[in-house]
């Protein structure tokens, strides 16, 4: 039996197996589909989400897909530059989500069980019962990260309160059969214009379209090579022409969030905990932060060593977050929409944007560097995260009784930082409490 149960092998799903494997747990991954989705909702990895990876030494696999390192973020198509940020890599990565769920999953140490579409839970004192792909699995914990539509979510009749959408949008990858001149053949930040084109590798182009008809047809009206050539027509004139369609897909921007991230022993990350408009290149980080964070905690409590509480800090901490960002994203939904006093907004705010201090603001939380939980004092930048998921001490020796939980560190600057990498104690006294409280009592 393992230790955990994992709904959903997205990216949020797969780094919490991840973590939760490094920290040595058995864990199993169920995931729905029969094979990994070749194609990419997301083409960006926040500054934070690239700390995070290389921070595991899974940057080296991403890096032959890499297609562009952008030196600024957007919000809502205003660009706002990162080459000044406190992070060794000051830019947006891009690479298409299915590389980064890809690399991931290759460096699980059980294979992902597929073609395990999740259709009943249940809990109890002791542990979940869970069928998938008409089987059962009995674990103690589960992880839902099963996306946006969540099953779990809807199984557990867990509260998702937010706004509804309002609009509606199509995002596709085709290969163009003619093109007008001066189509950008790099990559470059999203334009918020319906009709935008980015080019892919391999001659495809990403574009989202969400015009008049777009609005008019249903969310489950199929998307057809017609319908994108009207609107790619209206945006680049009557030289573009639709070729092969690759693969197409509706989406809104509703904003909702799970009232709870923890459901007794259900714990919900990423997509199935949180969703929104997805301006400004967010939704995958914030999954990447939630997995990060649940990770060790949910190690520590299945290991017997989790202080009180501990579980339930990974809700206090990462529900603020992904809220700030509904916030966020709402906001830049307000500036795209055709309205002349949306476009008088977009001024106001381009032009506030430009002043240092406020685009140094918005560009930390748009990196996810800005990120900082309560009783920690910001993330560690030069310490990577111990291979078996233990926290790090750095200059300064480990009182007894935490070895099994501490790695230690020779290191001018003493710190005491977290699996995710926040830091917890600075040198001052009280490194045994910090531990305590962190780590659990010493053995
Ligand atoms: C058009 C578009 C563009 C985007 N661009 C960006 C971007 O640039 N940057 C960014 O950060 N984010 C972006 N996002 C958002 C991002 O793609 C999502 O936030 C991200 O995929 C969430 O990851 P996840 O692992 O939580 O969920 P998902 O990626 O949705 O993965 C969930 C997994 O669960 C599986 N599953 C579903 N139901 C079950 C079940 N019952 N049992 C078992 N498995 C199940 C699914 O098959 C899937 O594999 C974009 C989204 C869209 C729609």
């Amino acid at each position: 039996m393992p230790d955990v149960l994992v709904a959903g092998a997205g990216p949020a799903g797969l780094l919490a197996a991840f973590e939760l494997e490094r920290a040595g747990l058995d864990v199993l991954v169920l995931e729905r589909d029969a094979r990994p989705s070749p194609q990419s909702k997301a083409l960006g990895l926040q500054p934070r989400s690239v700390e995070v990876l290389a921070d595991r030494d899974l940057l080296g696999a991403l890096e032959p897909h890499v297609q562009a390192r952008l030196p600024a973020g957007h919000f809502s198509g205003v660009p706002i530059g990162y080459t000044d940020l406190p992070t060794r890599f000051p830019h947006q990565l891009g690479i298409e989500q299915a590389h980064v769920a890809a690399a991931i999953e290759a460096r699980l140490r059980t294979p992902v069980l597929r073609d395990a579409a999740v259709t009943a839970v249940s809990q109890d004192d002791e542990g979940v019962t869970v069928t998938a792909g008409g089987r059962e699995y009995r674990a103690g914990w589960l992880v839902a990260a099963d996306g946006g539509h969540s099953t779990v979510r809807a199984l557990l009749g867990a509260a998702f309160p937010g706004t509804p959408a309002r609009t509606s949008l199509v995002v596709a990858d085709v290969r163009l059969a003619g093109k007008p001149d001066g189509l950008a053949d790099g990559w470059q930040l999203p334009s918020t214009g319906s009709g935008y084109l980015l080019p892919l590798s391999g001659g495809r182009f990403r574009t989202v379209v969400f015009g008049e008809e777009q609005q008019r047809l249903g969310r489950d009206a199929p998307v057809t090579a017609a319908e994108l050539q009207r609107a790619l027509t209206a945006a680049h004139g009557p030289d573009i022409e639709v070729g092969e369609v690759l693969w197409a897909s509706r989406f809104g921007d509703a904003a909702r969030q799970l009232e709870r991230y923890r459901h007794g022993r259900v714990l919900f990350a990423g997509d199935a905990a949180h969703i929104h408009l997805p301006v400004g290149g967010q939704g995958l980080n914030l999954g990447l932060q939630d997995a990060v964070n649940l990770g060790w905690k949910l190690a520590a409590q299945v290991r017997g060593h989790a202080p009180a509480g501990l579980l339930d800090s990974y809700h206090d901490e990462r529900h603020p977050v992904a809220a700030r960002v509904l916030v966020s994203t709402r906001a830049q939904a307000v500036l795209g929409i055709p309205d002349p006093d949306a476009a008088a907004v977009r001024e106001i705010v381009t032009d506030l944007l430009a002043v240092p201090e406020a685009r140094h603001a918005v560009a930390m939380e748009l990196s996810g560097l800005g990120v900082t939980y309560p009783g920690t004092s910001g993330r560690a930048t030069d310490v990577p995260a111990a291979p078996d998921g233990r926290a790090v001490l750095v200059g300064a020796p480990l009182p007894d009784g935490w070895a099994d939980r501490v790695e230690t560190r020779d290191g001018p600057a003493p710190r005491l930082v977290r699996p995710d990498g926040y830091v917890v104690w600075t040198g001052e006294p009280g490194l045994a409490e910090a531990l305590s409280r962190w780590f659990g009592p010493p053995r």
